[in-house]
């Protein structure tokens, strides 16, 4: 399996880190053993001094295609829940600033905590969905899918058309405003249309 991530899917994200607004998803992978599976503390990682969160839609792919269609987008996820991206700020300004790729500071062990996945019904539109972060009992991150800049359906399109997407694939559908660091002692909780999904504690 992998993890394909979008970044700067959100506007008001992509203004907090003064980058511009992409006329095409920014897509970037984890490799499996970056998942921070449910309940699973995070330990802060040695080569950062500034490790961030980033509170996300996740979706699960249930079936094997490629140059999948929008219109039929839709049959290739049939779970959803809350993850954190999580960033080493600090050494992707580096690499950023050298030009280089973002693996090191995006896709370590354990950068991809996943909550408790929840099935999707014919009720649940995937492109209204409300979300929250809170750190340490505050909420951070208020986010809500419809803000996204690239629907989920426009992200299976487009990565569809470079990589072939499998059955067990997360998807990581980019985060909105609020991101910022965590320290030793953390608590991250996510809450997907009110309900928690997702629980991190970093050790
Ligand atoms: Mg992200």
């Amino acid at each position: 399996m992998k993890i394909i991530c979008v970044g700067r899917n959100y506007a008001d994200h992509a203004k907090e880190l003064k980058n511009e607004l992409p006329t095409e998803p920014v897509i970037f992978m984890k490799p499996k053993g970056a998942i921070l599976l449910p309940e699973k503390p995070l330990y802060y990682p040695e080569f950062t001094d500034d490790l961030q969160y980033e509170c996300e839609v996740v979706i699960k792919i249930c079936k094997n295609g490629k140059f999948i269609q929008e219109k039929f987008a839709n049959k290739y996820y049939n779970e959803v829940t809350l993850g954190i991206d999580f960033t080493a700020r600090d050494v992707q300004r580096e690499q950023q600033k050298k030009g280089l790729p973002w693996e090191i500071a995006k896709a370590f062990d354990g950068s991809a905590a996943v909550g408790n996945f929840v099935p999707i019904t014919v009720e649940t539109d995937i492109h209204n969905l409300a979300f929250q972060l809170k750190l340490n009992d505050t909420t951070v991150q208020d986010g809500h899918t419809r803000n996204m800049i690239f629907t989920v359906d426009k992200i299976i399109t487009y990565v569809s058309k470079y990589f072939t997407i499998n059955i067990g694939d997360l998807i990581f559908t980019g985060t909105p405003a609020g991101v910022g660091p965590v320290t030793t002692g953390d608590k991250l909780e996510g809450y997907l249309q009110g309900n928690k999904v997702l629980d991190v504690d970093v050790k």
